[in-house]
């Protein structure tokens, strides 16, 4: 098992096969950014399964596949197959789920189990405000195959944002109750310029308006391991998720490090300690010596991130380091 500093398990992998994104969503990828990894940087199949194998052994049980947008990635259904063979407990996507519905049955096939889909509005023009692009009907049809090839369950990562989406939230909800979607609702972090410039909510008092409205009661088994805290409606069906990195931090039960494509692994999504593992990869560096620098690495995880109290400390957006 592998634990940290502050004795929190660490067994919970999140790996970038990109830093690319075919959307801009306002709070993320800025517009005209051209900043990207060279594509000799990025890890190979090879090396991503490589190393995570070297995690795996170590007590990592859970993998979730992000970017940037993972399915941008060519082949990605061939890597999740290499990974699915590793033996983990959960292999997961994380999507825009614009080129999803081409996907899903590869991806299911290759034993992706579950998706998380950003959508942040029901409304076309809305989605197209935020992300940059007229995506919602691919956004749609993607969510629907999705569903056809039994991925599930398939969770909406909705960023609330004050002024622009707050207004469609119970819609969101409702949607989500009527198809058996998860919702989960994530406060704005300050990442780069875009994360500090967008409309911060409180999810605070929405979560209390939504624990009313809906008659929700605490969920308490754990739904993904992750930070959401969820509540669902009496007759079980209806499920919201808070991420509430802002209001409510939840770094003493983090469980996460984030690898990003050039083989960086990031510690905490609000600090820059990391490590570099390209060079060991490409440097000939044995399987002992891998799980070595891996044990030294999560070493450097820090206790908590600092989004409060220093909100212009972080230069990285999300799509760089993996959502
Ligand atoms: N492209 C994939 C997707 O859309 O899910 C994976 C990467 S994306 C960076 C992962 C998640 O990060 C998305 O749900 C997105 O909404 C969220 N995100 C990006 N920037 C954020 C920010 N500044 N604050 C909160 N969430 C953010």
């Amino acid at each position: 098992m592998l634990q940290d500093r502050f004795a929190r398990a660490i067994d919970y992998l999140r790996v970038s096969v990109t830093d690319r994104c075919d959307l801009r969503c306002s709070y993320c990828l800025p517009a005209r950014f051209k900043g990207f990894e060279e594509p000799e940087h990025w890890l190979t199949f090879d090396e991503i399964t490589r190393l995570v194998g070297a995690f795996a052994r170590l007590g990592v049980r859970r993998v979730r596949l992000t970017g940037g947008e993972p399915l941008l990635r060519r082949n990605l259904p061939e890597l999740a197959g290499r990974l699915s063979g590793l033996g983990l407990a959960d292999l997961a996507l994380s999507t825009n789920a614009t080129q999803l519905a081409k996907h899903a049955q590869a991806l299911k096939d290759a034993g992706v189990t579950r998706v998380n889909v950003s959508l942040d509005s029901l409304d076309r023009k809305c989605v197209s405000q935020i992300t940059g692009s007229d995506s919602f009907d691919n956004v749609m049809a993607g969510l629907h195959a999705a569903a056809e090839v039994g991925l599930s369950p398939i969770k909406l990562n909705m960023v609330a944002m004050r002024g622009v989406n707050d207004a469609e939230i119970d819609t969101m909800a409702e949607f989500a109750f009527a198809h058996g979607y998860i919702l989960r609702m994530i406060e704005a972090m300050p990442m780069g310029d875009t994360g500090r410039n967008t409309q911060y909510l409180d999810l605070g008092p929405i979560r209390d308006r939504l624990v009313a409205r809906y008659d929700l009661i605490p969920e308490v088994i754990e739904l993904g391991g992750g930070p959401a805290r969820y509540w669902k409606t009496r007759d079980g069906i209806g499920r919201i998720g808070f991420i509430t990195p802002m209001s409510q931090h939840f770094c003493a039960t983090c469980n996460r490090v984030r690898l990003t494509v050039d083989g960086t692994l990031y510690m905490c999504l609000g600090q820059e300690s990391s490590f570099e593992f390209r060079p060991l990869l490409r440097g000939g560096a044995s399987d002992a010596e891998l799980e070595a620098a891996i044990l030294h690495a999560i070493e450097l995880k820090p206790e908590r991130h600092e989004f409060v109290e220093q909100p212009a400390k972080l230069i990285r957006f999300m799509s760089q380091t993996g959502g």
